[in-house]
């Protein structure tokens, strides 16, 4: 990174300084994104999903099993993202981390566009390959700035690679523990951030492991205040990991909109004050997104 560039975080305008970043931001989102490789089979009598359309009269099979319909894992429509992102603006939403970027070094090819996030997603066990990325990746947040991934492996992996912990991001919380797990508690005493990354998506079936029961945003607002109960107000983030065409607003989703516009009302009435709201919302993950040579 040059130095012209090392107090900047990378956007799609371009580098900006991290005091401009005065709004809500969303750290973990996908806006043009094609997730096709996460196509899961239809169960039997529903093998119609694959090919289906969005529509009023199946949106209610296609909020069951999301990842069955091929048309659903693409979100490529240019126009269409840009008025979801412009109601995101109304709302009063300011920055978008969208991790779907092309190329972590050096963005979309011929585009100009750089990413700014190093996103890695990861199964469990840990595949080689993946610990492969991971220490791949703790190279990279020297350059980047900062990092994201999942548990305690990972942590241990980051850290013996000299990756500074502060500095990363663990997504997907409100899927990988359930509600009133007390390793969130340990996982977050680690030092990380910990995105509660899920919000909106209101379905208990979770198509990618039967097993586990998806939270509500009831539940995941339980999440967040137990963590500021245990003192960690400046290690939260949260988020909506927009990835599927029926999650938009066109289709009858939340879209980008739903924390500003539903959650944080919610957070507020279970007795969160403003001041905190500010920090999870805008600050923490400002503060995530400031380049490490900043700080
Ligand atoms: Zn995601």
């Amino acid at each position: 990174m040059s130095s012209a560039m090392s107090h900047c975080i990378q956007t799609v305008l371009g580098g900006v300084e991290v005091h401009q970043l005065t709004g809500p931001i969303l750290p973990h989102e996908h806006i043009v994104v094609d997730f096709s490789r996460g196509i899961v089979a239809p169960p039997r009598g529903l093998e119609w999903l694959i090919q289906a359309r969005l529509n009023l009269g199946n949106l209610g099979k296609i909020r069951q099993y999301p990842y069955s319909v091929q048309r659903n894992l693409v979100m490529d429509d240019v126009q269409e993202m840009a008025s979801e992102l412009e109601m995101f603006r109304a709302a009063g939403g300011a920055t978008i981390c969208e991790l779907s970027c092309v190329g972590v070094s050096v963005g979309v090819e011929g585009t100009g566009v750089r990413c700014g996030a190093a996103y890695i997603g990861c199964s469990w066990p840990l595949h080689p390959t993946e610990e492969k990325a991971l220490r791949a990746a703790s190279a990279l947040q020297r350059t980047l700035g900062r990092h994201e991934q999942c548990p305690f492996q990972i942590l241990d992996i980051l850290e013996s690679s000299g990756a500074d912990i502060t500095r990363v991001c663990i997504t997907h919380n409100d899927r990988t523990f359930p509600p009133q797990s007390p390793r969130l508690l340990d996982l977050v005493s680690r030092g990380c951030y910990l995105n509660i990354s899920l919000f909106g998506k209101e379905c208990s079936h979770y198509q990618y492991d039967s097993s586990a029961d998806m939270p509500s945003d009831a539940q995941r607002i339980e999440m967040v205040k137990r963590l500021l109960d245990a003192g960690h107000r400046d290690r939260i983030l949260v988020s909506h990991d927009v990835v599927c065409r029926h999650e938009l607003r066109r289709y009858g989703g939340h879209g980008y909109t739903h924390l500003l516009e539903h959650v944080v009302p919610k957070m507020m009435d279970r007795g969160i004050d403003q001041g905190t709201i500010a920090s999870i919302t805008t600050n923490n993950p400002r503060h995530w997104l400031t380049p490490l040579s900043v700080s």
